[in-house]
This record gives C-alpha cells, structure tokens and sequence, in this order.
C-alpha cells in the first residue's frame, strides 16, 4: 500500500537558529572550512553521516540539541561571525574582469556541461570532467564573474562502486532526495514551481528546475523526474552515463535545448554561451533557432551571431568520448527542427559531419560544436596540439597550425582542494591572497618562508589522517561484507603512517593504465617488501559499468592487493569520489599518473596534489607536459613522452622506467634524513613546485584565461554584431553569400620572389603576385605570404603568415599585391601565396572553409 500524499518533515528551528540556513544553501561551504567547523563542531559524528550535507545535517538535529544550541552565546556569536562573512562575500561587486556597458542584472555568460563536481553530498559528476566545471564555477564566484551553470540533476547520480568477494566491480544506485540537498526548486511568481515543456520526437516533457547557489555563482539543474511525466521521459534524469546511445542523445537534448529554454523562463538572457564538451552542443542550434524565430533573421545571420558568441571546450581524444549518434537516429528526433529553421535535413546533418558529403557519416557533437562556436579551445597546450591534428578534417584545405582550436590548460580551484592544515601554513606565510590571487608569483614565492620542519610535520599529519582514514573505510566495508571479527580489527594494521606513500587514483579507463605497476609483479612485491625504507601505495578509481576491461583490471588489482604480502602494503579504496580524493591528494607523498601519451588531455588530481606539497611522477602528458622540469627538480617523468607503435613493449619499457625511479630515486631522497629527521631534499622540491606550479595550475588562472581569451571577445562580437536589430550580423551574412558565390573564381597567378642572392636569417625577401578576384573587391580578401622552415619531405614544420598589400591591377583585370618576409632560422625555408576571405566582423577567416593556394 502506498501513501495518497507524502510529507518532508523537518525539526523546528529556533528562530534565532534561522541564519543557518542561509550558511546551508549555499555551496560556499563547500570551499570554507569554518562552516565546515561549525556545522561539524555541533556533532561531529552526525556530520559524517549526513555525507558534510548541512541541509540533510540540520533536518538530522534532535530537537533538544537545537534547543541547547539556541542558548548557547557562544555557538550564536560564531554563527552570526560565519554568516556575516558569507553576507560580505556575495555582497562584493568588485571583479577582475570588466565588461563593459554590461546589464549588471543579467549573466554574461551561461556555462553548460553534462556533469558538475561540486562537493562529495552534490553526486552528479562522475570524474575529472564534472570537478573541472565545479571548479569552473567556483573560481568565478572567486572572480566575481557573471556567469551562470546549466545542467541536470540526476536522481540517482553517477554509480557507487562495491566490489563483489571475487573483486568484481558492482554497481549500486541511491535514490537521491533533494529537499534534503542544498537545492532549491525554482518558483514562478504565483510560488508554484516554475517549469517548461520540451518537446521531444512529439512527446511533450514538462522539466522543472532546481537552484544550487554557488557562492556567488547560479547552478541551474534541469529536473524531468516528476509525477506529470510518464515513466520513460522520468528516467531522463535518473542517471548520468547510464542508458543507452537513445538515452544519451535525449540527454543532450533537454540540456542544450531544455537549457536554453531554461534560461529563457528564468528570464536570463546571457550573451556568452560556454558549451563544456560536446554534450551541450545542441544550446547553440537552439540558439540559432530562436534569433530565427524571435529576432526574425536568416538562418545563416543567426548562425554568425551564434558561433561569434559561443565558447567551445574539448575534453578529449579518446574516440568513445565524444559522442557520435547514426544519422537514422537523429532524423528520428531533429528531423522536425531542421524543417522549423528552415534547412534541408542534410544541410542540418553536415553540421555535424567531418565530411558533409559523407551521407553514412555520423552526427559528431564534437564537430557541431567546433562549427557552433568561433572559440574553440583544448584543456592543454598538448591537447591543443593534438585536438587540431583529431579534427582537422573538419577544416579540410587548411594546414594543421591553422586549425583553429587553441588551447587553456585547466587548473584547480586551490581553496577547494588545500587541506585546512595546509591552508592555516598558507595564510600565515603566503597571506590570504593564496585564495583570492592564486595566480600571483608574488604570492608563491613566500613558500620558500615556509619554515622546513612547519611544512613536513604538517604534511605528516596529512599522511596520517589519510592512513587513518583508509583503515577507517577498509573496517567499514569489511564489516558491510560481514567479514570476520578478525580480518576486521586487522584492518587497523594496514599500512604505515610513516611510509613513503604512493597515491593512484582516477577513472579505470583503459589508457590510464592502472596496471602499469603490475607488469612485474616479482620486482613489484621485492620493491614492497623491503622492511626498511618501506614504500606502499594506495588506489582508488570507478570504472564505467559497461566497461568490463576497465573492471577487469580493478579485479586483478584488488586481487593482489588481498594477498597476505600485500594486504599492508597495498590498499584499494572503492567507491572513489570527490571525499576520497581530497583525503588522497592531500595526503600522499608522491601522486602517481600513468596515462598512455597522448591521451590524457589535462589530469587535473596532480594539481590537486601538487597544491598540497604532494609531488608528482607522471608519463609526459596533459598538464604534466608544460608543467615538468627536465632536470626532475619539480617532480618526476616516466619516459619522455614518446609514441610507440608497439604498446605492449610500450607498458614494458616504461613500467620498467617507472620501477627504476621507484627504487633509485624517489625511495632514497624520501629516506636521506637530516637534522630533526627531516628529508631536506624532498622538502626543496616540494617547495620548488608550490612556487613555480602554484601560481599556473590554479582555477583562477584558468578562469581569468578563458575572460580574457573568449568570454570578452565574445562578448563584444555579440554586441557588435546584434546592435542596430542586427544589423552586422545581417550584413556579414549577406556578404557571406557573395563570397560563396564569387570564390571559385578566385586564382592566383605570377608568383615571383626577389631574393638578394643568398638569404640570410633576417633578410627580407620580397615577393609579388597577381590575384583574380573574380568580381570582389581587395578588401574582401587577405593575401598571405605562408613561410616557414621545411622538413625533408618538403612540408611546413612551422608557420608565419605576413600579408600582402594591394597594388594596381593588370591589364586583364588581376590585381597585383606585394609582401615580403624574413626568414627568422637558418635552414632549408619555404614560402606559398594564399586568398582567404577577410571581413570585419568575420572572426576567423577559416570559418566559411574557402581558401585559394598558389
Ligand atoms: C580530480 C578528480 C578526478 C580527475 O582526475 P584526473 O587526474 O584528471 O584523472 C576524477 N575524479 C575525482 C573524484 C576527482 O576528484
């Protein structure tokens, strides 16, 4: 029998108790440890039970406690202390990054992502790309950015992870309640929940809307888990990564389109849209869409419009992740909306095409969006690298420098992830700036004041709340798997508080190499046996439930983890999450990263880490890549970031590489004790990375990047382009079309380089040539010289491009232009002639895919 209507009963707070619940709804605790402190100093062990929910913590408070706290003078004055600071924190205005003439009550820009990370009682993220964008948010609350989040809220969020006796991963999946959750459900003006309809393939879906407030930042979380919808559209928004590849594509409907349609009932109008990952790109065809409809412009006005003020954000090149759907597929569910924005459907499946003449090409989110936005960007100065070379087909004619997807490498937000002790060392020898001006020098350079033995025994105690911890959680999933009273209390023996302390941990993605360490085994548990100078490891990570590779190596881990050699001396956690992160990051020695180059496209748990003094070891990937010094003075390379062909023999060589580090170098520096027992070498180089890692891979740093090189250009375009009813959008659509029809005509001819004999570096070489423009005129046009060094296949191995002015016009009608270049190296040197299109308000002259060679 089911109840006809249910209840949330909550305790009766004291009135003069009400302030905490402003201290509860908002995510700022999540990075303050003073309301941390006050919630947990109430009842520590609630605390824990409510998973550091302050909203579930406070419904969980005995009457008679609140009684006791409402009269207690101290409890209140630090209360009102904590809710004061809260108050002067949303209350700044001041920001680090102006826009100008902006309408300061609407966001500039809407961030969308799939997943984000925000604290571990949040669970709607399932890895390093939801803490980035929790990160993101959290980093421009800091930087007083007006930004807002967009994404979903996941009933059942991603899976916790058990293990079966046979060290099989299994899947469970809590129901999630959020009116116990720091959430709030949006109302309209009546107080009646604020919601919308979408409409999917004819079904009409009625999504309502949660709010997380983080810090000074709006989350807004798309909800289809109602009583109005059937139970198949209720299931939207029950698990992140789960379902099917339908699943998925609904998904990614209702948050690019339900997100739009959000933002729109909330009465928010952003000017910037962020897409994080592909997942989102649909909220820029639905951008375009509705200047369609609402503004009354063309098709290809709305799409300038859109792609000039849309950020696009690639996390990575591993091909299962970036999501590709069968055309079959989407003409099932867009076949309706190309019509309603009045394009073919084909013309509708070419924007997600690499090929747009490839009929049995799929739609990749990844190429619609790198065609929504004129912003694109890769999460590391490799990845960049990597992701032009991926999606070059996308831009076919262009050389692979020109591809236009830069890079912004990611950081972490520092006051999330330092640990309290650390953070109290912080304070008082780098200033309080560390939390608000991460990304000052000046402020990192104080590390060196950190005093020796201060910086060790507090990294010391880390090392040991961490271990105290794992015994903590091993006992308690012993006890859940009804272990024997004596396995139990042995787990009070597991490892050493005082050993050097290996930390692995992330998602068991194949290419992450979790086994790595194993390729040995023999030399594996010689290097763990050793009784002096002892060594241990700890892992942790999820793999996805369809991943039985992934599984399989958690298996074989945990299955030798168990045996009595090294059940002391190497531990898995499971049921890895943001909670077990920061316990890992912030106390072990070294974090250990083995991704296969180069597909890791950042890492970010090594900034984590390094954040706390944590050192890192890493193959040369992702940040890890620019960050590394090559004399091993800031932490350790395994290899030196080679390709193989071979990857077995790859795992071979740099396991053995990794082995050989272990034993060598990390073990003996960790151990050479000097005075006060202090290892004065390791202590130097942690320090080293806090001061010259600190002030870059920080969220500050990174958010401050993405203002400067996207949030405010797009800003502008947008204004400059919708200003006058649009009237350079119109324009720039119009001239658009001239240029399609006019480019096949365009040649170039007479090529000629006046050289004084032999070049030397830095001498000019002057060179002409004659252009068909075909009925354009000079100005619609760049002339480039394109000149670099040349390899001795006789391709580009760099590029500079200088243009070239126009002169006076042939006999025929060719217009002659001239230019001239520098060499800048010694070498064999090469040069061509290019024509792309040039047009004020055309951001990126490869965008229309035209281009005429010499
Ligand atoms: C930081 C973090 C990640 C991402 O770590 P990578 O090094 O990028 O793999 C994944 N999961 C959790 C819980 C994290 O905190």
């Amino acid at each position: 029998m089911k109840p006809i209507q249910t209840y949330s009963v909550v305790p009766k707070l004291p009135k003069n108790l009400k302030p905490l619940w402003s201290l509860a709804y908002n995510f700022w605790f999540a990075w303050n440890d003073r309301i941390v402190d006050l919630f947990s100093r109430i009842d520590a062990r609630l605390w824990r039970e409510s998973g550091g929910n302050p909203v579930a913590f406070i419904n969980m408070l005995p009457q008679e406690m609140l009684v006791d706290l409402s009269n207690d003078e101290l409890f209140l004055d630090r209360m009102t202390e904590t809710v004061e600071s809260l108050s002067a924190y949303l209350g700044s205005t001041a920001s680090a990054v102006e826009f100008k003439g902006r309408d300061t009550s609407q966001p500039v820009i809407a961030y969308f992502s799939f997943e984000f990370g925000i604290t571990p009682c949040l669970p709607i993220y399932s890895g390093g790309l939801g803490i980035l964008a929790g990160d993101h948010l959290k980093s421009a609350s800091d930087l007083n950015l007006p930004l807002v989040g967009v994404g979903l809220c996941y009933t059942q969020g991603y899976f916790r992870q058990y293990l079966t006796p046979d060290a099989w991963q299994n899947e469970r999946y809590p129901v999630y309640d959020f009116e116990q959750m720091p959430l709030t459900e949006v109302m309209n003006e009546a107080g009646e929940p604020l919601k919308f309809l979408l409409d999917l393939r004819g079904q009409k879906v009625v999504v309502r809307i949660w709010k997380a407030a983080v810090g000074r930042v709006n989350l807004y979380l798309m909800d289809t888990n109602i009583t109005e919808n059937p139970p198949e559209v209720r299931e939207l928004t029950t698990r992140l990564y789960g379902g099917d590849l339908e699943m998925r594509l609904k998904q990614e409907v209702l948050l690019g389109i339900g997100g739009m349609m959000a933002l729109d009932v909330l009465g928010l109008s952003p000017t910037v849209i962020h897409m994080n990952e592909g997942h989102s790109a649909f909220a820029g065809l639905e951008r375009i869409r509705r200047f369609m409809q609402d503004r009354d412009i063309s098709f290809e006005a709305a799409s300038e419009l859109t792609a000039s003020s849309c950020v696009f954000t690639t996390h990575t090149p591993v091909p299962a992740g970036n999501d590709r759907f069968p055309p079959d597929l989407m003409q099932r569910y867009f076949e309706g909306y190309a019509r309603d924005m009045g394009i073919a459907f084909k013309v509708f499946l070419a924007l997600g095409r690499e090929d747009p003449r490839d009929d049995a090409e799929s739609f990749c989110m990844t190429v619609l969006a790198l065609r929504l936005s004129r912003f694109n960007n890769g999460v590391s100065k490799l990845h960049g690298e990597v992701s032009r070379k991926m999606w070059q087909r996308v831009w076919p004619q262009f050389p692979l420098q020109d591809v236009p997807i830069g890079a912004i490498t990611n950081g972490v937000h520092h006051p999330s992830w330092v640990a309290a002790d650390m953070a109290v060392l912080y304070d008082r020898f780098l200033g309080a700036n560390w939390r608000e001006d991460p990304d000052c020098d000046r402020v990192w350079r104080n590390a060196d004041a950190i005093p020796d033995s201060e910086l060790w025994r507090t990294h010391e105690r880390l090392r040991e709340r961490l271990v105290d911890f794992v015994r903590m959680r091993l006992r308690a999933e012993l006890t859940e798997r009804g272990a024997r009273y004596k396995e139990i209390e042995a787990a009070d023996d597991v490892l050493d508080p005082g050993a050097l302390t290996i930390g692995f941990a992330r998602r068991f993605a194949t290419y992450k190499r979790a086994n790595l360490l194993l390729q040995d085994k023999s030399r594996l548990l010689k290097l763990i046996s050793r009784t002096e100078r002892p060594i241990q490891f700890i892992f942790a990570g999820k793999a996805h439930p369809k991943d039985n590779e992934g599984k399989r190596l958690i298996q074989e881990l945990v299955q030798l983890c168990r045996t009595p050699k090294c059940r002391n001396k190497m531990v898995f956690l499971t049921d890895y999450d943001m909670d077990v992160a920061e316990y890992m990051v912030q106390g072990c020695d070294v974090w250990l990263n083995t991704p296969r180059v180069p597909l890791e496209a950042c890492g970010t748990s090594g900034m984590k880490a390094m954040a706390n003094g944590v050192l890192h070891c890493s193959t040369l990937d992702g940040w890890w890549a620019e960050a590394y010094e090559s004399n091993n003075s800031l932490g350790w390379a395994i290899g030196m970031g080679e390709y193989y062909d071979d990857l077995e023999h790859q795992d071979f060589v740099e396991s053995q590489t990794l082995y050989n580090l272990l034993e060598n170098d990390l073990v003996p520096e960790f151990y050479e004790r000097g005075h006060g027992n202090l290892p004065r070498t390791w202590i130097r180089r942690m320090k080293k990375a806090l001061l010259k890692l600190g002030p870059v891979f920080n969220g500050h740093r990174m958010v401050e990047e993405y203002a400067k090189v996207a949030y405010r250009p797009a800003y502008s375009n947008y204004n400059d382009l919708a200003a006058d009813n649009f009237a350079k959008a119109k324009a720039l659509a119009q001239w658009r079309m001239e240029i399609m029809t006019c480019w096949h005509g365009v040649e170039i001819r007479n090529v000629v380089s006046r050289e004084p004999g032999q070049v030397h570096v830095g001498e000019a070489i002057e060179v002409d040539c004659e252009v068909n423009l075909n009925g354009l005129t000079a100005e619609d046009v760049t002339v480039e010289i394109y000149s670099g060094g040349v390899d001795h296949e006789g391709v580009f191995t760099d590029r500079r491009t200088k243009s070239m002015e126009p002169r006076d016009t042939t006999d025929d009608g060719w217009r002659r232009f001239s230019g001239m270049f520098k060499p800048s190296s010694p070498g064999r040197y090469g040069f061509n002639v290019r024509v792309l299109p040039s047009h004020a308000n055309l951001l990126d002259s490869h965008s229309l895919g035209l281009i005429r060679w010499a």
